[in-house]
């Protein structure tokens, strides 16, 4: 059986375990919870983070020494940028759409005298900019601080592009090291459905099915607003700019979706993206060895949805009324809180509290929704991965297309 199918196989047998979970006893689920699920999946977690920093480090050194000439990195990186840009806030105004059609905070439903929420700090994004160059790569390495590894690497590939010769020896060590990671990643993929198993049964039966109640309705918009922009903002995409099959993208790239879903975390899932990016495809390693790292922190297309549709849902829970400014503000500010969030779980909640802040709505709001976010967490990770992976295979076409075209004339 091939590894799509497997983990087709895992995550309904996770979900199904999961949601049986909460017709048993919560000791019971709690012992096979504690000594065998949340062991097995941790397990698959630790092996695919213990990966992250190599594998970005050294795609990125080798995918910028492999493009020869930074003017070209200079014009992937606008296009990456431009689309993640685009996408983003498209995938905003599907969100803040899909919150007015179905109205999930409507007045009535909702007791807000009890709620509370402990504001957790989110970053100031002027300093995640500013700190993008880092002061010390080392510690940058040690944290996991993607952007300054990102920006770190670049600075040694155009080195070692700008060198040439010189620097051949270290290229080729770059290489070799790629090899060893890539062959560790593939053996880790092949472990992948107990991990997502296991992932999925825990966080499906820990988050139990009491919570959904009213929350039904909210659940109900973000999940739409999600299929609305993996079902045609992607596939137009990928047809119109990159002149490819969105079905075939889809298929190929499922097993690092299913992971996304079983991790909650772009981070860790970026090892398999990659991988499955560039093996199944066809995406250039130059480019999906810099765009997809990079979309892994700054790209969060369902980070965005799911904040847009929570601002309006608390707007409307707390009856208070958007105007057109706010809805621009809701815009700008979801924009660089997607930006800001970095890819592990359940940050996405955490940097709603700027959007909110900014607009002047309760940030309390936040305590009717978190106990729903877990679940939908996996989903819009799901999505953020892929909309990394769309931008690499779009901008990788488009360089094939046209290298073809001038190697005839
Ligand atoms: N878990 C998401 C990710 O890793 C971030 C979030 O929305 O919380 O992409």
């Amino acid at each position: 059986m091939n590894l799509t199918k497997q983990i087709m196989i895992a995550l309904i047998l996770g979900v199904v375990v999961g949601i049986g979970f909460s017709f048993t006893t919560p000791e019971l689920f709690n012992t096979i919870d504690t000594y065998v699920l949340s062991p097995v999946g941790q397990l698959f977690l630790n092996l695919i983070m213990m990966i992250v920093v190599p594998i970005v480090f050294v795609s990125i050194v080798l995918g910028t020494a492999g493009l020869g000439d930074p003017a070209k990195l200079g014009k992937i990186g606008i296009q990456t940028i431009a689309f993640y840009l685009v996408t983003t806030a498209i995938a905003l105004l599907i969100g803040i759409g899909m919150g007015y059609l179905l109205e999930p905070g409507k007045e009535g439903v909702f007791d807000v005298d009890n709620v509370s929420y402990e504001e957790q700090a989110a970053p100031p994004i002027m300093e995640t900019l500013v700190n993008i160059i880092p002061q010390n790569p080392i510690e940058a390495m040690s944290s996991g601080d993607m952007l300054q590894i990102i920006a770190f690497a670049i600075f040694i590939g155009i080195a070692i592009a700008m060198l040439g010769e010189k620097t051949v020896g270290i290229y080729r060590l770059f290489e070799q090291a790629n090899d060893i990671l890539i062959f560790i990643v593939n053996a880790i993929m092949k472990t992948a459905p107990y991990g997502a198993f296991a992932l999925i049964a825990s966080a499906i039966g820990n988050a139990g099915l009491d919570a959904l109640g009213s929350m039904v309705m909210y659940m109900v918009a973000v999940i739409l607003a999600l299929i609305i922009h993996g079902a045609l903002t992607y596939p137009l995409a990928i047809k119109g700019l990159g002149k490819a099959s969105p079905l075939h993208f889809y298929k190929e790239f499922f097993p690092a979706m299913s992971v996304a879903f079983s991790t909650s975390s772009s981070s860790a899932t970026l090892p398999i993206a990659m991988r499955v990016a560039q093996d199944k495809l066809g995406v250039r390693k130059s480019i999906s060895s810099f765009v997809q790292p990079l979309g892994s922190t700054i790209n969060m297309d369902g980070t965005a949805i799911m904040q847009a549709v929570a601002t309006v849902f608390i707007a409307q829970v707390y009856a208070i009324s958007l105007g057109f400014n706010d809805i621009v503000m809701i815009l700008l500010t979801a924009t660089l809180a997607s930006i800001g969030t970095a890819g592990v779980p359940s940050v996405g909640l955490i940097m709603l509290s700027m959007v909110l802040n900014q607009i002047g709505l309760p940030v309390e709001g936040i305590a009717l929704i978190i106990g729903v976010d877990r679940l939908l967490d996996m989903l819009r990770t799901s999505l953020n991965t892929a909309g990394d992976a769309t931008c690499a295979y779009v901008i990788s076409e488009n360089e094939k297309r046209k290298e073809a075209k001038a190697a005839k004339s």
